[in-house]
């Protein structure tokens, strides 16, 4: 026993008893590592410790992550120890205080500094002891190689096991655990079946939003596996939600494979809230392990893959992720509903269906209801809205122009956003170091005097930093050079070219459009037969339009005036065939941009009245609905 390090000065002040498990599920598999923290409780006793004086840390138990940034309870342990009312810190191994080097050498100076020991179930140190200080420091660096090669280990180990199958991990809801391992269906009825239900549905619908409808108005509720510490992995019904019926259809268990490493976690994205490396997941061809017929399924493999498919596609109609997409709808991500004031979606339809996408609001639908608050067809709205984008673009070139160099801006933003972060972060550094300054014994001069000193540093860097970023906050109002005020102007004068030019796809016009506009509101509704359509610039200027609404099939691909006309006047002269070499031969094409047939005069001119060699035909060619009506700028 090492007791001789431990004085009445450490007794007086208090012992803290450091407990952490990485994840929930460490803490419910390893129980008895768990219990040996908490005796070391009375461990402290045993040292001289009054149970009253004797503090448990455990609020890092079930936190990961290797830096203790998101370890709320190891930064409480700092500062307690910092603000010298610590007598003794007691822990498993070095390497559960600890998961990384710069911790551990900052708790070894910090309680080298207010005269704190360190301990575990074998021994007690005094980092003040040039010794013992050596001991802890060699301590922490093996116990860090050791988490290397261990985790190196248990790695390895966990792919060859999976690449058998026979890593085990929680069974997903539908599943028991059968003898030696072995994974069998539910034996309760009810989850199994109302499991097939939901592949049934979708097998029906090929659409998760109507499953969850389907189920919603049948009154089912899904099974699913309690994931809360009390009750963990007990069965609990719950009312469907569509993550939750999508994760049931992308889960590859149902059918029957046993697939391992789905997820990638090797990138370097994190959460901002906790700290962990954000996966991502890969395509069905891409899993590493992946054994089929593993275990009795819910649904065939074929039809799993295929629903992946579908899911996906979905997805992308609904827009969901709001990424620019090819195609029309050049409103997309702008466009609100002018009933409820929600966003509205886009929807593409297959190519084949030859059909112009719609804006399409809705409210309540991903919640499972049928109907929609709105729906209109994209074409006629994206023509009045870029038309008046570009009558516009003048008088406002420059602000258009000024957001082509947004990406500056953006950057700006981002840089703007990250020293906001890194302002905060000193602040609080320093609000700690004023604390634990505070809170020491002012007779206790050296460790005052350091104190104060760091103090003072923290208050530096945060003022620095504070300049920084005052720095950047003018640079984002940046000025012109009159060189960049050419360069718009150019632009904007090149405005409706640069927008017609057969190289900028819609997703070039679909960025203009945002550069220029906040947003647009569409009211279908209110006004029968016209869509109330109210542009949002970015200047905060208002214009509002009203665009017919379209009948049928009257913005859909049609063959050009010019082109009917001709067929109309040599309708009366000469046979379909010959009418269409004729158009062929002066350079028409039908809409579709193929040369004209037999068929396609022959439609033509039965559609329109006409017949060969039968005179001019009684009526004239219609005009091309122009189904804007601009102007009525609003302030
Ligand atoms: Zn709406």
């Amino acid at each position: 026993m090492s007791s001789a390090k431990i004085q009445s000065t450490h007794q007086e002040r208090m012992a803290y008893v450091y407990v952490r498990q990485s994840t929930p599920h460490q803490v419910l598999e390893h129980r008895e590592s768990t219990e040996r923290q908490y005796h070391l409780r009375e461990r402290a006793i045993e040292l001289g410790w009054t149970p009253g004086r004797v503090e448990i840390i455990d609020e890092d138990q079930g936190r990961s992550g290797s830096t203790s940034v998101h370890r709320t309870g190891f930064q409480r342990l700092v500062s307690e120890v910092g603000m010298g009312k610590v007598g003794l810190v007691l822990m498993l191994e070095a390497s559960r205080l600890a998961r990384n080097n710069c911790d551990w050498y900052r708790l070894i100076e910090i309680c080298g500094l207010s005269g704190t020991l360190i301990g575990d179930e074998a021994a007690v140190y005094s980092p003040r002891d040039p010794n013992d200080r050596l001991l802890l420091g060699v301590k922490g660096t093996i116990s860090e190689a050791e988490l290397f090669t261990l985790r190196t280990r248990l790695y390895e180990g966990r792919w060859n096991k999976a690449r058998k199958g026979l890593l085990q991990f929680p069974l997903p809801v539908g599943y028991v655990r059968g003898n030696a391992g072995s994974w069998e269906l539910d034996p309760n009825t009810q989850v199994r079946e109302r499991l097939s239900y939901v592949f049934e549905l979708f097998r029906r619908h090929a659409v998760a939003r109507m499953v969850v409808r389907d189920l919603r108005q049948q009154g089912l509720d899904l099974p699913t596996l309690d994931v809360r510490r009390e009750g963990y992995g007990s069965l609990i019904w719950k009312a469907p939600t569509l993550s939750a019926v999508v994760r049931i259809l992308h889960n590859p268990a149902y059918a029957g494979a046993y697939v391992f490493g789905r997820w990638d976690y090797s990138g370097s994205r994190r959460s901002s809230k906790s700290g962990k490396v954000l996966p991502h997941l890969l395509s069905v061809a891409q899993w590493p392990v992946n054994l089929l017929n593993h275990h009795p399924s819910y649904l065939e493999w074929g039809e799993f893959v295929k629903n992946q498919e579908r899911l996906r596609q979905n997805w992308n109609r609904e827009g969901g992720r709001g990424v620019e997409r090819e195609g029309n709808a050049l409103l997309q991500g702008i466009a609100v509903c002018g009933i409820c004031g929600q966003k509205m979606g886009v929807q593409h339809h297959a190519l084949t269906e030859r059909r112009s996408s719609s804006y399409i609001c809705q409210r309540g639908y991903q919640y499972g209801d049928t109907k929609v608050c709105q729906t209109m067809t994209s074409r006629p709205v994206d023509a009045a809205v870029a038309a008046a984008f570009l009558e516009a673009a003048s008088p406002m070139s420059l602000q258009v122009a000024t957001r082509v160099m947004g990406q500056i801006e953006e950057g700006l933003a981002e840089k703007r956003r990250q020293q906001q972060m890194q302002v905060e972060q000193a602040r609080y550094e320093a609000r700690l170091a004023e604390r634990q300054y505070d809170a020491v014994d002012p007779a206790n001069r050296l460790v005052a005097a350091e104190l104060e000193r760091r103090w003072n540093e923290k208050l530096e860097r945060a003022v620095e930093l504070e300049k920084a970023f005052a720095r950047t906050e003018q640079e984002v109002e940046w000025q012109l050079s009159p060189e960049e005020r050419a360069a718009i102007t150019h632009l904007s004068s090149d405005l409706p070219a640069i927008w017609n030019a057969e190289t900028t796809t819609s997703q070039d016009r679909k960025r203009l459009l945002r550069m220029a506009i906040e947003s647009v509101q569409l009211d279908g509704i209110s006004v029968p037969g016209q869509i109330e359509v109210q542009i949002q610039w970015r200047s905060g200027v208002v214009t509002g339009l009203n665009v017919k609404r379209p009948v049928q099939g009257e913005w859909s691909l049609k063959t050009s005036a010019e082109a009917v006309a001709r067929i109309h006047s040599l309708a009366g002269k000469s046979s379909y065939t010959e009418i269409a070499e004729q158009l062929n031969k002066e350079g028409f094409r039908t809409a579709f941009g193929r040369p004209f047939t037999h068929q396609t005069i022959c439609y033509i001119c039965r559609r329109d009245g006409v017949a060969p060699g039968r005179g001019q035909p009684g009526s004239a060619t219609k005009a091309l609905p122009d189904g804007s009506n601009h102007g009525k700028v609003k302030q």
